[in-house]
């Protein structure tokens, strides 16, 4: 039975999804005011992984992510850079997609950006006000009254006389308007720039929180199974969600909510003065495999703090060359095609399905590897045994996806092998070494087998 830590609950608890056999998730997405960091793809791995679990039980995701292309950060680097929101947004959109893409992140349903769902949002705040739970401020700005919802503090028990001795700060990362009230709708000032929506209140811009309020219930409903974000988010985006959510539509939110821990780099934050600050760009620029980015940031649990080093990558290369090299063993000595798994594959399912215990799932797995790597030694596995291990490999791969797609190889490396086979027919042994070496240094090791060449990564 499927078990997750439930932030709301702070226990963990059976997964029961509310439509049977069908899963509705929402994702907090990126801030595209620059490029995703490796701590945001931390987060953005863990729900990949849960997602690629849910589908592995059988479970139908649906699952959306939103764009968040208008907020206090975005406005800011539109009036530095003097271009407009969307040629800012868009670019950084283009370039998270594109990192999605080389770490093999399933796609979501649907990626809403928030400025395209302002209407909903105005809405939204409109129902509020009707039900006396927000205000509109003399400049023009709506807030969300705290006090109007008893349940204020359901997700992390704050504690709201510390709020109300917090600073003051006018910003959408805090919330903090007004020293317990938070902004749906901020009146428009001048350092806005260009970017504005009408609205039944003036011209202005929708707060932050709302957003994801609005897109989730668009798209998900007003009540749904999962929604995910970096701890950062609990507090005040994910409180503030459910205050919005659940005093707008007078039902429950959402069932269960999983938040993965942060990422720290060096033992610290990331910062760019210490040049320790990654894009998944600069990790892929500097020989990382998307693989062992995965590898590194799935193998901790999700509720842990992992340490990124920049050495972390030969473990992460020698833990998926150990899986690639029996997975080649036992392609060698395949006869036959079976739908069983090895016995192991129990306990291994019971660990990822406790909260998603990667490490442990990961050590059974290892344990698994080693063994079929000593059968095999001893000539000791039957050909059923070489199916079903083949099978446990895939199985593991689909939820983790360390390994090298051969579907994936790139088209250079490609024509140097066609190159190669052509070398060999002419027997012009030489060149046909140049070509090997030239293959071996982007990564690629070829092997020559009866049934031709066979390409396996580094
Ligand atoms: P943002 O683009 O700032 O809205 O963040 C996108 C996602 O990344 C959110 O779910 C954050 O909680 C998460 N996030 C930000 N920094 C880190 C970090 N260092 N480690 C893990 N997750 C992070
Ligand atoms: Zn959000």
């Amino acid at each position: 039975m499927l078990q997750f830590y439930n932030s709301l609950t702070r226990k963990k608890e059976p997964f029961i999804p509310i439509e049977e056999g069908k899963v509705k998730l929402y994702t907090c997405g990126p801030t595209v005011y620059d490029t995703a960091h490796i701590g945001n793809f931390r987060t953005f791995l863990f729900e990949d992984f849960l997602k690629r679990v849910l589908i592995a039980r059988g479970y139908k995701v649906f699952h959306v992510m939103n764009i968040t292309d208008v907020d206090d950060k975005t406005i800011k680097k539109t009036v530095e850079e003097g271009k407009s929101l969307s040629e800012i947004t868009s670019h950084y959109t283009d370039l998270f997609n594109h990192d999605l893409k080389t770490l093999n992140i399933l796609p979501a349903d649907h990626y809403p950006a928030a400025t395209n769902h302002v209407d909903d949002m105005i809405k939204m705040i409109e129902v509020l006000i009707e039900k006396c739970h927000a205000y509109k401020t003399d400049d023009g700005s709506v807030f969300f009254k705290i006090e109007s919802f008893k349940d204020y503090g359901v997700l992390t028990h704050i504690n709201m006389a510390e709020i109300q001795q917090s600073d003051r700060v006018d910003s959408d990362e805090y919330g903090l308007d007004n020293p317990q009230d938070f902004a749906l709708w901020k009146a428009y000032k001048e350092e806005d720039g260009d970017v504005a929506w009408d609205s039944p209140w003036g011209k202005g811009r929708p707060g932050w929180h709302i957003e994801c309020s609005a897109m989730s219930m668009a798209f998900l409903g007003d009540h749904f199974d999962i929604h995910c974000g970096g701890v950062d988010n609990k507090f005040p985006h994910h409180e503030n969600e459910i205050a919005q959510s659940v005093c707008a539509s007078d039902t429950p939110f959402v069932n269960t909510w999983l938040h993965s821990e942060f990422l720290m780099v060096d033992g610290g934050k990331m910062s760019k003065s210490l040049g320790n600050f990654y894009c998944i760009s600069d990790l892929i620029e500097k020989g990382f495999a998307p693989g062992e980015i995965r590898y590194i940031m799935l193998s901790g649990h999700y509720r842990t703090k992992i340490n990124f080093t920049l050495d972390k990558q030969h473990e992460a290369k020698a833990s998926i060359q150990r899986i690639q090299s029996l997975k080649d063993r036992l392609q060698d000595l395949k006869e036959n095609s079976s739908d069983e798994y090895p016995d192991e594959k129990s306990n291994y399912d019971t660990a990822l399905e406790n909260d998603l215990d990667a490490p442990n799932s990961l050590a059974l797995f290892f344990d698994w590897v080693r063994a079929t790597n000593s059968a095999l030694d001893k000539d000791a596995l039957s050909r059923d045994d070489v199916a079903k291990g083949l099978n446990f490999i895939s199985y593991f791969n689909d939820v983790f996806g360390v390994l090298p797609d051969s579907g994936r190889i790139p088209q250079d490396v490609m024509d140097l092998v066609s190159k190669r086979e052509t070398a060999r027919q002419n027997k012009d042994w030489a060149k046909s070494d140049k070509l090997r070496d030239l293959i071996g240094s982007k990564g690629w090791v070829v092997k020559d087998t009866p049934d031709g060449p066979k390409l396996s990564s580094k």
